[in-house]
């Protein structure tokens, strides 16, 4: 394994994390546990769940248990979040979260999934910061961080706006246009960066021969090649991979072991490619967004590109609603007047507008 800073924390993380959300089956406590001590003996120090992840704090918990009877010589630390604003609220989610844990205090607590300016300031109004460093002086957090998915411009504004230790956000070979600005401020502002979804929430691995590009090397897989990619940046502290068995813990450790580097052409030739035999997918690089009317059309043209991907309409609905926070009932699918102003500025050339008719028409039909 290969370890990284985390900002200016002084802390060094393993650079691959264990994501607590995929868990094969959270009633066998015993055997994800038994997973997550496994991802430790293999060097993995970063652990993240959410008080929202099912059961997963308390099997988190139940390995922590016993791993904690030798943290001192072999750390590991702990991210937990809240989505909560209010002191009051937040104080008791995060007591829930300690107790299921077994833990006194969490190394990494996140404002959690901030999807946009207005939600941060919402919270922000309501006293949420101040209550996190209200615990911080407790000592029942250690560092104040937060969750986004929002644009690389807006989440370089709030890193301006907050001295938040560090970010977790999604990033990886698919869409790391859109969120490059961010984590190019995090880095200039010395925050820590944790990488959520590396693998396009699976779409990678699902489709290997259409990533094959990532691969640098003979002998890895898409998973280690796009593990890679990120494992070279150096901005980035840890890629977190939501695991659900021993094989795909091995296959995430193997893409850190001895891993010194891609050169600068391998590095161009995966970046590139978006551009070339991905031509008909969104880069996420937000030309387009200027919408006159508001429609957030890269986040529409993200949730297509899953659909593209997937071959599932469904994915279009499913990515808008949980990643992107756009419910099927949301009034932004009504908004296009069709002027064409986003297909001007596509630096892909998309046909966005017949794009935005078809999510309409596919979020519509799941529409109660
Ligand atoms: S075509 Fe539709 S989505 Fe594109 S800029 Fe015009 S109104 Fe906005
Ligand atoms: S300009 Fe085109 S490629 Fe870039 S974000 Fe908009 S739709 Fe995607």
């Amino acid at each position: 394994m290969i370890y990284h800073p985390y900002g200016t924390t002084g802390l060094q993380l393993s650079a691959i994390g264990f994501g607590g959300m995929r868990f094969l089956d959270q009633k066998d406590v015993e055997g994800c546990a038994a997973l997550v001590k496994k991802a430790h003996d293999l060097g993995i120090t970063y652990f993240d769940t959410a008080i929202g992840y099912g059961d997963s704090e308390a099997i988190f918990g139940a390995a922590f248990r016993e791993m904690k009877k030798q943290r001192r010589e072999r750390p590991f630390y702990v991210s937990t979040k809240t989505n909560k604003a209010t002191a009051g609220e937040i104080r008791r989610e995060l007591e829930t979260s300690l107790k299921r844990m077994g833990l006194d205090y969490v190394d990494f607590y996140h404002v959690w999934c901030v999807m946009d300016k207005d939600s941060y300031l919402k919270r922000k109004l309501k006293g949420a910061l101040q209550a996190f460093e209200q615990l911080q002086r407790e000592g029942l957090i250690r560092h104040i961080c937060v969750s986004s998915h929002q644009t690389g411009v807006e989440i370089e504004w709030m890193l301006q706006d907050y001295p938040f230790a560090g970010i977790l956000l999604g990033y990886s070979v698919m869409n790391y246009a859109y969120r490059d600005q961010g984590i190019s401020a995090a880095a200039r502002l010395g925050r820590g960066v944790v990488i959520m979804n590396p693998l396009g929430g699976g779409i990678i691995p699902q489709h290997p021969q259409r990533f094959d590009f990532v691969r640098t090397r003979e002998e890895e897989t898409v998973v280690q090649g796009a593990l890679r990619f990120l494992l070279n940046d150096a901005r980035i502290t840890t890629a977190l991979v939501g695991f659900s068995s021993e094989a795909q813990l091995e296959e995430a450790i193997a893409a850190a072991e001895g891993f010194a580097g891609l050169n600068a052409e391998a590095v161009e030739g995966i970046r590139s490619h978006l551009s070339t035999s991905f031509d008909e997918l969104c880069t996420g690089c937000g030309y387009c967004d200027h919408c006159p009317v508001g429609v957030p059309v890269p986040k529409m043209m993200d949730s297509y590109n899953q659909f593209m991907l997937s071959g599932r309409p469904e994915s279009i609905a499913e990515r808008l609603g949980w990643h992107w926070g756009i419910g099927r009932k949301s009034p932004v699918y009504d908004l296009c007047t069709e002027c064409g102003q986003c297909e001007e500025a596509c630096t892909q050339k998309l046909p966005i507008r017949a794009r935005l008719r078809e999510i309409r028409e596919h979020v519509q039909k799941g529409r109660k």
